[in-house]
């Protein structure tokens, strides 16, 4: 027996045993499949049709992974070769779906996990997609425009042979924005010869969607408002720490001050800025997505700042809310406890997996609010689901209207993570309804559909 775990349930075990056999290579995949399987114990308890047809056996192996070289010229005149990723999870409920990551950390480790938490945060979404995820270990940082499209173009020639609007949908993650989706989508187009929605994350001018790249932000304040009025608080007048400085992180800061909180902290991967009169969104907007530059520059605008080197640190200023928002296991048991100790009140996830499995046990023993990723930030994907919708209408909808659909899903996950979570018994722990209420759907599909 190599398990570990509170679990208990001998078919699950079983599952997760063979994982860790099979993948002991691949860390954090099997923290995130662990996490998942410990949840979904009293419901495997109860319905028996789970274990005679090994939907959990066949839930943790994904339906295809694709590996590829990607080779490409730098300005030099070198042939750089990187590897990419596509790992093609779950399509019982939809087309794969799931963002592309860049960032030299990506592994084929990284990527299932990714792809794995992709599966139930896309059937929380309510919309059917499929769960996805892929990309390389490619840094964008400091290439130049011209590199990162010789880049973007060599990962498409061979992509393009795997996705498609019906097949296979990809997005941005950490290290792919709109230049990024920009390149990607020219040379699909190039070498299919079709105009399609096989993207989303696209410009405005060419199929993209109002709101999306407002949407992961958005949607983690909407589902922490949400969680915050069932325990009879709010926004209003809270102190917010959020980490990272991206696509999540920015519009996490504008829609929580506009909810009446004010953030205090954001970081990058070399340190993190403390603002006691509150960061303007707009200046991290100028300095990451404009000027592509580093979060120390803050002090160029605002010189009565504060500005740490190192980014872990940033859970040391006290907050009543954190948001990470960066990258996987970010906040570990011991920044977890200082959180609690400077009197946080609740942990809402932006990234995939900020916190380590000590770290949640800490929030879980102190009895603070936790809201755990694949439910708190499936605005992103929710609102590229639309973006879908609109592209098969060859219709736009308003910003308005995007914003208050992405805000009745984010609102509609949390009472369905609620509920599922009350229904098995565990009122209030939201981290086993979203995993729970994730599972049944893609499940039923799954028993539907036959081996
Ligand atoms: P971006 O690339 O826009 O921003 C990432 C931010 O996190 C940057 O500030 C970056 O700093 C920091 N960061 C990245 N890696 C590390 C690291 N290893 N250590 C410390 N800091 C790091 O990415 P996104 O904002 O899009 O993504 C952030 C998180 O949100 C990821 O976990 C992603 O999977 C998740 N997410 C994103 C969605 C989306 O729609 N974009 C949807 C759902 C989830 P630096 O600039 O120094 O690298």
């Amino acid at each position: 027996m190599l398990t570990t775990m509170s679990m208990k349930n001998a078919y699950l075990l079983s599952v997760m045993d063979d994982l860790k056999v099979k993948s002991a290579h691949e860390p954090e995949f099997l923290q995130a499949v662990e996490e998942v399987l410990e949840s979904l114990e009293p419901v495997v308890e109860t319905d028996p049709r789970y274990e005679r047809q090994n939907i959990i056996g066949r839930m943790v192996e994904p339906e295809r992974v694709v590996m590829f070289r990607v080779p490409w010229v730098d300005d030099g005149g070198k042939v750089q070769v990187n590897r990419g990723y596509r790992v093609q999870f779950n399509s019982a409920i939809g087309p794969y779906k799931g963002g592309l990551r860049l960032h030299p950390s990506v592994n084929l480790s990284v990527i299932k996990f990714l792809g794995f938490e992709q599966v139930f945060k896309n059937s929380l979404t309510t919309l059917p997609m499929g769960g996805g995820k892929g990309g390389s270990d490619f840094d964008p940082k400091g290439k130049s425009d011209g590199e990162v499209m010789r880049f973007c173009q060599s990962f498409m020639t061979e992509l393009q042979r795997h996705i498609g609007p019906d097949t296979d949908v990809p997005a941005g993650d950490i290290g792919v924005g709109a230049r990024e989706i920009g390149f990607l989508f020219g040379q699909y187009k190039k070498i299919r010869n079709e105009f399609t929605g096989v993207l989303t994350g696209k410009g405005l001018s060419y199929g993209g969607s109002l709101a999306r790249t407002e949407a992961t932000g958005f949607g983690l304040c909407y589902f922490a408002d949400a969680q915050l009025r069932d325990n009879g608080q709010s926004f209003a007048g809270k102190r917010v720490v959020i980490s990272g400085s991206g696509n999540v992180a920015i519009y996490a800061n504008q829609k929580c001050v506009q909810l009446g909180g004010k953030v205090i902290a954001m970081s990058d991967s070399n340190g993190y800025i403390v603002d006691e009169n509150g960061i303007d969104y707009k200046v991290i907007q100028e300095i990451k997505e404009v000027k592509r530059d580093r979060i120390k520059t803050y002090l160029d605008y605002v010189p009565s700042a504060r500005y740490v080197e190192g980014c872990s640190g940033i859970w040391t200023v006290p907050c009543d809310i954190a948001m990470p928002c960066a990258t996987q296991n970010e906040i570990g048991e011991n920044s977890a406890k200082t959180l609690i100790a400077n009197g946080c009140i609740g942990v809402f996830e932006g990234a995939n997996m900020p916190s380590t499995p000590g770290a949640i046990a800490a929030y879980q023993a102190a009895g603070i609010l936790f809201s755990p990723a694949k439910a708190s930030n499936a605005g992103g994907v929710a609102t590229s689901g639309l973006e879908m919708s609109q592209n098969s209408e060859r219709l736009s909808w308003t910003f308005e209207e995007v914003d208050a659909k992405l805000k009745g899903i984010m609102e509609g996950i949390y009472a369905a993570c609620a509920a599922a979570a009350e229904k098995y018994g565990m009122k209030g722990n939201i981290q086993a309804g979203a995993n729970i209420a994730g599972f049944l759907k893609v499940a039923d599909a799954m028993l539907w559909q036959g081996i």
